[in-house]
């Protein structure tokens, strides 16, 4: 491409900008960076204030600012003790200062004699003499063009090796000036006129080099505004069009509540009106040749299992298969375990999908991982199972559920949607929430424990296993990202080694962690399950679903590293069978931290305790931002800012009842969703 070519489209491949050749298209992309827009929409996370510009005469030691001159000396020194220094001379009207870089002996390079600098740092003493020490610095060849480096507010981006803020900015401001960005403008006028929003142009250039404070809040409101437009139009959309008739398959479960009233009956336990209520829902939903998308959401341990089977209990019935998708293979296994139980004895084939597998899949349960979502479809595959929902951020465009008779899909979840959430932003979603516990639960008391009480701790965990109360110890991963690595599972077996020798060298310990090959991790689990071991530690492998009812202690190390959703999950494992059980909250961590893990000593429903965590703290900390991510893919926009929720719901509103209006966005729509597909 030549210098200077306008860009004019923004899904061109990053390749297209000048400058950025093979090397840089690589590490771009492990910034997830891959097309033009998604350069664009890299938005700043901070950005230095360097606005205060000076004459040299008035510099002061530690005072951030920038300054402006032409290069008088520049050269490379070697000094008494080896250090690399490089020394440049700015001078301006009022006076002359040196600046120093360490290691950068190429500088010279490029700030040759007689070239008009800006540059900004903290003046500080060199040998006695006051200078700027690796300053950030820009050439000012063209000196009425406005600068992006220096004396302004200057972005700083999320970078990655090989790729700087400094370059980053340059690219971005080339992108910006290069770019008709007004026909790839997605928000309609009209909207833009009453809420008084900027031109896309116009946000993308501020929000990247503002002029001020103002600007940067204005410029990410109206993206953030843009983003949840369409997000709500398309839930709005979706509810209203999407929902073709005649394209899934009706079950009609009035035959066969006889049989589902026989299953419950003979069932362990007795089942709580809130299960009845919602396979009650499940089933109206399934009644009609729509297909059904809904939510079933539950605090770990409300039995959505149960609900599910039950539901499915008539599809099978009526000749129809169910796939029932679990994210990890041991809760695969554990879950295959139990609807075998329940379907095998009313004569039903159920089967355990595993990757390799490749013959068709011809039984009436279909029990596998979220692999099952990309295998060609079984035939009369009629209801789609997503448990633990919240872990797979499924693209639902997948080939199970993209059918030409689409199955009904049921998605579970132990992370509750706060109420005060529902309408403003998952107004659109179908939920049935279990809102009762089983009535012999009783709710593990949990306390937080602090460093200094670790070892009594320990000694009362001993006493209850004396009791025959079994334990599990739960260590956090060390980083977001929910894989396990290496290093990590070097520290939990080294933690475990320490707990087993000389903390516990009386009891029987397992560990069970992602790097262990299935058979293994069934093997633990088994010797927990048979009592054959008092103390079960995990990596967090055991979050999802693991259900052991007899576990009546859950010590989690490193509280303070999980989210409280996760926590309130984990808590959840124990006291199953309905005994006492203790949580307890192992941290090293300072008060703030404390406070916010004392909200579950207090709460003990998930529900609750999410809207006093969106109460007290605000978006995200419930969710963690890599969980809302799955929930919506919302990149700028607060999934949280209900007033942007409710403003960009009315405007969808106003859309979709307006064949005028939609039709004038109807390409945009289009094109929105292709990107969203991406
Ligand atoms: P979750 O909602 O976390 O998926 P499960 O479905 O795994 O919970 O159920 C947890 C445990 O509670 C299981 O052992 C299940 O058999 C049991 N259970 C389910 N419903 C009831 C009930 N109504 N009364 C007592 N125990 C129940
Ligand atoms: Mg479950």
């Amino acid at each position: 491409m030549i210098k200077g070519t306008k860009i004019t489209d923004l899904n061109d491949p990053v390749s297209k900008i000048p400058l950025v050749g093979p090397a840089y298209c690589q590490r771009l992309e492990r910034l997830e960076i891959k097309t033009v827009r998604d350069f664009l929409w890299h938005l700043p996370y901070d950005y230095e204030d360097y606005t205060n510009t000076v004459s040299i005469a008035d510099l002061q030691a530690g005072q951030q600012v920038t300054v402006k001159g032409t290069v008088i000396e520049a050269k490379n020194i070697v000094t008494k003790n080896k250090k690399k220094i490089t020394q440049v001379l700015l001078r301006d009207k009022s006076g002359q200062i040196l600046l120093i870089w360490f290691n950068q002996f190429f500088l010279v390079s490029s700030l040759k004699v007689g070239l008009e600098l800006a540059v900004c740092g903290k003046p500080a003493f060199f040998s006695g003499k006051l200078a700027l020490v690796s300053p950030s610095y820009e050439v000012l060849y063209n000196p009425k063009q406005p600068s992006i480096h220096t004396g302004r507010l200057v972005p700083k981006y999320a970078c990655t090796q090989g790729l700087s803020s400094k370059w980053l900015r340059s690219r971005i401001n080339y992108i910006l000036k290069n770019t008709d960005l007004d026909s790839q403008d997605t928000l309609p006028n009209k909207i833009k006129e009453e809420e008084r929003l900027p031109r896309l142009k116009q946000a993308l250039t501020e929000v990247h080099f503002p002029q001020s404070k103002e600007q940067i809040k204005k410029s990410r409101y109206r993206l953030s505004f843009e983003e949840m437009f369409w997000w709500q139009l398309q839930c709005q959309w979706s509810r209203q069009y999407g929902r073709e008739k005649n394209s899934s398959v009706k079950i009609n479960s009035s035959k066969h509540l006889e049989t589902i009233r026989k299953v419950v009956n003979e069932l362990p336990f007795k089942i709580t009106q809130a299960q009845v209520r919602c396979v009650k829902e499940i089933l109206n939903d399934m009644n009609r040749n729509i297909p059904m998308n809904r939510l079933l959401q539950g605090d770990v341990g409300s039995g959505k299992t149960i609900v599910a089977a039950l539901a499915s209990l008539p599809v099978v019935l009526e000749g129809y298969q169910v796939a029932y998708l679990a994210p990890t293979q041991t809760l695969v296994r554990q879950q295959y375990e139990k609807l075998k139980e329940l379907f095998a004895k009313l004569g039903f084939k159920v089967d355990l999908v595993t990757g390799e597998q490749k013959e068709e899949l011809t039984g009436d349960l279909l029990v596998g991982t979220h692999a099952l979502l990309f295998r060609p479809p079984p035939n009369k595959l009629a209801l789609v199972i997503i448990d633990e929902q919240h872990r797979f951020g499924v693209n639902q465009r997948t080939k199970l559920l993209e059918q030409k008779v689409k199955p009904h899909l049921l998605t579970m979840s132990a992370t509750p949607i706060p109420r005060t959430l529902f309408l403003s932003v998952f107004g659109h979603l179908d939920i049935s929430t279990i809102d009762q516990m089983p009535k012999d639960r009783i709710p593990p008391k949990t306390w937080v424990v602090g460093e200094s009480k670790r070892n009594d701790a320990y000694r009362w965990v001993e006493k209850r296993v004396s009791q025959g109360d079994q334990v599990f110890i739960v260590y956090p991963l060390i980083q977001e990202s929910e894989k396990e690595n290496m290093a990590q599972i070097k520290a939990a077996t080294q933690e475990y080694a320490k707990l087993k020798e000389e903390v516990f060298p009386k009891l029987n310990l397992g560990l069970i962690h992602g790097k262990l090959k299935q058979e293994e991790k069934n093997k633990v689990i088994e010797d927990f399950r048979q009592k054959r071991l008092d103390i079960l530690a995990a990596t967090s492998v055991v979050e999802v679903g693991i259900d052991i009812p007899q576990a009546a202690v859950m010590i989690i190390e490193g509280a303070e590293r999980f989210g409280l959703a996760s926590l309130h999950q984990l808590r959840g494992r124990v006291g199953r069978a309905g005994q006492e059980s203790f949580c307890l909250l192992f941290t090293s961590q300072e008060q703030e931290n404390v406070d916010r893990l004392k909200l579950l000593e207090k709460y003990n429903s998930g529900l609750d305790l999410a809207e006093e965590d969106l109460k007290i703290r605000g978006p995200g900390s419930f969710f963690g931002t890599s969980q809302h991510g799955h929930f919506l893919n919302l990149k700028i926009a607060d999934l949280f800012d209900q007033e942007l929720a409710a403003k960009t719901k009315k405007w969808a509103q106003i859309y979709l009842n307006n064949k005028e209006l939609i039709n004038q966005i109807s390409a945009a729509i289009k094109t929105w969703e292709a990107n969203k597909i991406n």
